[in-house]
């Protein structure tokens, strides 16, 4: 017998279109939303469910269309796929045309040489274990995870191409690609007929690398970017201004992925960054999001949530007005020191 949460069938709010900005990914027709949920962390296994999938659902009324996701998310690996094809099976599946779900392989997912890296080999073989994970005929958007020095690119970018024409995805997309390798894949999949459709780097006021070609490189490719953990994981919120608290990406004693990115340095950096988000009445985790979002090149800012109310936070950046000159030298003065 189901339960009471189980009798209410989720019906999305009608006014789930009404605020969100969808911005055009390069130079194709794909629209994103400006903020996109990535179901790294707090979707696993080992997560409370019911948690989970409130945020997908908050995400979803406030305009959230884009969901990512990975083979290896979790722990255990697969399990937020898994998670996911829950959350679909109960709630959102009758959207399945207003949604676009993403997955990537290319990290460490099974045992032995076929499972990792950028063989066509791993790259067809995980997708098929993701589709099933999450109970899809396809994915919207598939990423290699990483570039594969051992593997020739015109297989890896083959493989991409064979997933689109065989119906398992629909675009695909490069993370983690240098700026030159990224034009090499992307002149591969071209000359294919396989466009890249977009670019996954990590970007925030704490990580810039892609400022040093990268953004200028998918602008003349004319390919989308999605920028990730553009909140440096939680380092770029008011969460650590005044200690690590227990229950906090960086308090939780296993699975600590911050572990040797934390600094008290950076998070005396978070609390003058602080006072600037005050001056424009936003709060540090919105400005973070508002600067990164500033790039022309920037499609969408994919951040992570622990609870509903970070979602809601992270939409609510988008109603700040731009920086002013003032504001965006005050932010180069605190970060260059
Ligand atoms: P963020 O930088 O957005 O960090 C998210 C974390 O910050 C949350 O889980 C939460 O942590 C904390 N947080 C968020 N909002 C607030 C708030 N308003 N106030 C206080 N704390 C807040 O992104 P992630 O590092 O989670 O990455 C986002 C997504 O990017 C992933 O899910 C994945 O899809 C993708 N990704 C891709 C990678 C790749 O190689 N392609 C690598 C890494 C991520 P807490 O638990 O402490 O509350």
């Amino acid at each position: 017998m189901s339960g009471p949460v189980e009798a209410l069938a989720y019906v999305a709010a009608a006014d789930r279109y009404a605020t969100m900005r969808y911005q055009r990914c390069g130079r194709s027709g794909l629209k994103l939303p400006a903020i996109a949920l990535g179901l790294w962390q707090n979707f696993g296994g080992s997560d409370l469910f019911e948690n989970g999938r409130a945020m997908a659902r908050r995400a979803f009324d406030l305009g959230i269309t884009h969901f990512d996701l990975a083979n290896n998310y979790g722990p255990p690996y697969g399990s937020a796929e898994e998670t996911f094809g829950r959350i679909l099976a109960k709630d959102l599946a009758p959207y399945r045309d207003e949604l676009v779900i993403s997955s990537k392989a290319g990290y460490d997912m099974w045992a032995g040489p076929y499972g990792d890296r950028g063989s066509r080999k791993y790259l067809v073989a995980s997708l098929d274990q993701s589709l099933k994970r999450m109970g899809l005929a396809y994915v919207d958007i598939f990423y290699h995870h990483r570039p594969d020095p051992e593997t020739p690119l015109e297989e890896t970018m083959g493989a991409l191409d064979f997933i689109v024409r065989s119906g398992r995805a629909l675009y695909v997309g490069l993370s983690n690609y240098q700026p030159e390798q990224t034009r090499q894949a992307a002149a591969i999949l071209r000359s294919l007929g396989t466009p890249c459709l977009i670019h996954q780097p990590s970007y925030s006021l704490f990580n810039r690398w892609v400022e040093d070609g990268l953004l200028d490189t998918v602008q003349q490719e004319g390919i989308g970017c999605i920028v990730f953990s553009p909140l440096f994981q939680g380092l770029l919120t008011d969460k650590y201004l005044g200690g690590i608290p227990q229950d906090s990406r960086a308090g939780r004693s296993q699975a600590n992925t911050l572990q040797g990115k934390f600094s008290e340095a950076k998070v005396e950096l978070a609390r003058r960054l602080d006072q600037v988000a005050q001056g424009r009445g936003q709060k540090l985790s919105q400005m973070a999001l508002s600067w990164v979002l500033r790039q022309p090149a920037v499609t969408s800012a994919l951040i992570g949530a622990s609870r509903v109310g970070q979602i809601e936070d992270a939409v609510g950046a988008l109603a700040a007005r731009p920086f002013t000159d003032e504001e965006l030298a005050a932010i180069e003065g605190i970060l260059r020191g």
